[in-house]
């Protein structure tokens, strides 16, 4: 049988080998070193954000953000319940009461139709995920968000380089969160980073940032001295980490035409086939332009999904679903989730499944995923 195909694996496409070892050349292999300076730079520049600082992981920029808007036990923020645990987890570390809302049936996002009747006076924010990189209805939530005095962080670990009515994704946002796991389409293994768009946060998020101290202040020869000033932890990478993440940001348009090959490419020739079975295809919005972050497909129910995904492990290719609903999980249902209370969310949840999607997925590699997929027939 020829050799199995991942669902994801990290890859070289650059010079991340050679400035790795020019990391540690240079000398300084702890966090804010030179290539964290060029990765900040590039983010700065490249998307127009005040601020940009990379972080150890995106669940780690969330919980910054969660310090940042001094959330306190009792607040509620507003989540999509169709995400990964960090977009909550991190907000509910600081006592927040989580408010999950249901996603829109066509781009799986935050349905903000379902927003203003889930806001009480004990709303301080919204995060908005954009599902995939397809950016969620923006101008909405940020109108609802501005008359109801509320905050917007984006999870835009899906969306990097996506945008939404010509306007980068984590653009919007007081604060906005990128990750660079290995699952996404910039990696440095594990990694994130924080944007800054309300300049009024940059200066505590440095601080933060840095485990409570002025260290950013004083390497800047703003303070002759650094001391502790605030509350903080230590959310900054190692330089050998955005290394390796800025080889890949300065070819980010090569990567980004990569990964548009493979969705556009699954998109064509998958469309027959979804049509004569009753699958779904993503959807994307005219005034979208995606990140192509992943590529899925709605299934007819849970049964035809699991039975897809074994037909497509018996030929040696691995499919995955997503996530689990999480005002139904464990600590959802503490927090009072019931079954019913996201009916799209709890659907979409068992319908989905994601095709191997990654930078070095070869022409012949996918042709063989196109292939098995087509030999399914739903019944
Ligand atoms: C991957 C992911 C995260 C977590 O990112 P890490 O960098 O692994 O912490 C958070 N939110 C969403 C939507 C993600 O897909």
């Amino acid at each position: 049988m020829s050799a199995i195909i991942p669902f994801n694996r990290p890859c070289l496409l650059g010079n991340e080998q050679a400035y790795i070892l020019q990391a540690i050349a240079n000398g300084h292999a702890a966090g804010d070193g030179a290539f964290t300076k060029k990765c900040h730079a590039f983010l700065e520049a490249t998307l127009g954000v005040p601020r940009a600082l990379l972080t150890t992981s995106c669940t780690h920029a969330l919980e910054m953000a969660a310090l940042l808007l001094d959330l306190r036990p009792g607040d509620e923020v507003i989540f999509p319940s169709f995400t990964f645990v960090s977009t909550v987890n991190a907000f509910v570390l600081r006592g927040v009461r989580p408010i999950f809302a249901d996603v829109r049936p066509d781009t799986l996002n935050l349905d903000e139709r379902q927003l203003e009747r889930l806001i009480t006076p004990r709303t301080r924010a919204i995060v908005p995920v954009h599902y995939g990189g397809v950016g969620c209805e923006m101008d909405v939530i940020m109108d609802i968000a501005a008359r109801y005095d509320l905050a917007v962080v984006e999870d835009n670990a899906h969306g990097l380089f996506g945008r939404y009515r010509g306007r980068y994704l984590g653009t919007f946002g007081a604060l906005a969160t990128q990750s660079f796991h290995e699952t996404k389409n910039f990696t440095c293994g594990e990694g994130g980073a924080l944007l800054i768009n309300d300049p009024q946060y940059i200066e505590r998020a440095e601080i933060i940032r840095e485990k409570g101290t002025n260290r950013s202040r004083f390497f800047r020869g703003q303070v002759d001295k650094y001391t502790w000033v605030d509350i903080g932890s230590s959310y900054l990478p190692s330089d050998i980490l955005a290394a390796f993440l800025y080889a890949q940001l300065e070819i980010h348009e090569r990567i980004q035409g990569i990964r548009r090959r493979i969705w556009e490419t699954y998109a064509a020739e998958l469309r027959d086939w979804a049509e004569a079975n009753g699958v779904r295809m993503p959807y994307v919005p005219d005034h979208c332009e995606q990140a192509y972050h992943m590529f899925y497909l709605l299934m007819p129910s849970l049964e035809v999904r699991q039975a897809f995904i074994a037909h497509l492990k018996a030929q040696g290719i691995l499919a995955v679903f997503h996530y689990l609903p999480l005002h139904l999980s464990d600590m959802g249902r503490k927090f009072g989730g019931q079954a019913g209370d996201c009916p799209v969310t709890e659907r979409i949840s068992d319908q989905l499944v994601r095709l191997p999607f990654f930078n070095d997925l070869t022409e012949a590699m996918q042709a063989r995923v196109i292939e098995a997929v087509r030999t399914f027939q739903v019944i």
